[in-house]
């Protein structure tokens, strides 16, 4: 059952950085309210909402009068504990994307065994818990291989790879002893990714798959179309489509993709998915009229999506650290810029990024 926001209501986002900023300023387009919570009293996203909530994720007291004053709650990290999560749903707020999402996108190793339940193909992977584990798992899967934590992974933290016998000796212990995955190590060929939408009534729309580019672990660029075949491209999408339906979802998500090529040509094997909108798809803001913030606050709202048609070629670049300072220069007629408002500039942040937009050619 669809239950349709009224424009002027207000919905709850749980994290206030980038992510958190745009979906507040597509939200704000549309002529809806945000409510953004957040433990940092710096968090980009706060300068960008009426209301606003400085509060630990852990503060039950806060949370049940946060999902009381909002007509729904969102989140934009996948970290988002269990326990927030539940007293959102026990206060009678409406969370979206489900419980279910963010618990299977959590844990690499529920997560892959999801994904590969459904018939989807992931590298083949074994569960660590302790250093003889993983010898066994080394075993079975052989080298090189990467292991990584169970939980809290992101832009290659938590993850290292293994690829002699010398790497495997000390590898539990190097990663702290967590709960871990091993993968085998994939050979890929590139990286791309889907972003797609489910509403409330279950219609999908899915953007072009980009083709992701990373520089120290960090997305450097995305670019749509990428350099793979029409039927790849549209082999991501239902993939990612199956998936989302699998998820029973609300919301947006990305799904990443390993491009393989084989002798019988390229196949795809998912890494992950993100529950929530995703760095790959910030291209959208500027070639599509219907960006991937607007369509998850469409979702959310229960509304219908919005196209995810393209209208032009695209290369996303991320601003990282101080890049920011010359990409805040750019006047380039092709180029939108954008800038977190976060004040102080670190090595490795995400401080900003630039789309620049190109004539599309014919139907690719
Ligand atoms: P993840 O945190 O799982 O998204 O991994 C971050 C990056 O590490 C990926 O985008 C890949 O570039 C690389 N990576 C992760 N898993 C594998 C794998 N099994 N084989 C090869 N490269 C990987």
């Amino acid at each position: 059952m669809k239950n349709k926001l009224a424009t002027g209501a207000t919905i709850g986002i749980l994290g206030g950085g980038q992510l958190g900023r745009m979906l507040a300023l597509a939200a704000h387009r549309l002529g809806l309210n945000t409510h953004i919570f957040c433990p940092d009293p710096n968090s980009p996203a706060f300068a960008v909402t009426p209301h606003k909530t400085i509060a630990a994720y852990e503060d039950i007291a806060s949370l049940v009068k946060f999902a009381q004053s909002v007509d729904c709650v969102t989140y934009e990290f996948e970290n988002v504990p269990a326990a927030t999560a539940a007293a959102i749903t026990q206060a009678g707020t409406a969370l979206f994307p489900s419980a279910k999402a963010l618990e299977t996108s959590q844990d690499r190793l529920v997560e892959k065994r999801f994904i590969s339940t459904i018939g989807i193909e992931v590298a083949p992977y074994a569960k660590v818990d302790s250093q003889s584990a993983l010898n066994s798992a080394v075993k079975k899967i052989g080298l090189p291989a990467v292991l990584k934590t169970r939980h809290f992974g992101y832009d290659g933290k938590g993850q290292t790879i293994l690829k002699t016998d010398d790497d495997v000796a000390n590898a539990f212990a190097a990663i702290g002893e967590q709960p871990a995955i091993l993968e085998s190590f994939v050979p890929f060929e590139k990286e791309i990714s889907v972003i797609i939408a489910r509403d409330q009534t279950g219609h999908v729309a899915a953007y072009d798959p980009a083709e992701n580019v990373h520089q120290n672990h960090i997305l450097k660029t995305s670019t749509v179309p990428g350099n793979i075949s029409k039927a790849l491209g549209e082999a991501a999408k239902a993939i990612a489509t199956q998936l989302i339906i699998a998820l029973d979802y609300v919301g947006v998500m990305g799904v990443e993709f390993f491009v393989v090529s084989t002798p019988d040509g390229d196949k795809l094997v998912v890494n992950e998915f993100a529950p929530r909108v995703h760095n790959s798809g910030h291209w959208t803001q500027a070639a599509c009229l219907n960006d991937q913030f607007e369509q998850h606050i469409r979702a959310v709202a229960g509304w219908d999506l919005g196209s995810p048609e393209r209208h032009s070629n695209v290369v996303m670049e991320n601003l990282i650290g101080d890049e920011i300072i010359a990409g805040m220069q750019t006047t380039e007629s092709n180029a939108q810029v954008h800038h977190y408002g976060k004040s102080e500039i670190r090595k490795g942040r995400k401080m900003g990024h630039i789309n620049r937009i190109f004539t599309k050619k014919g139907t690719n």
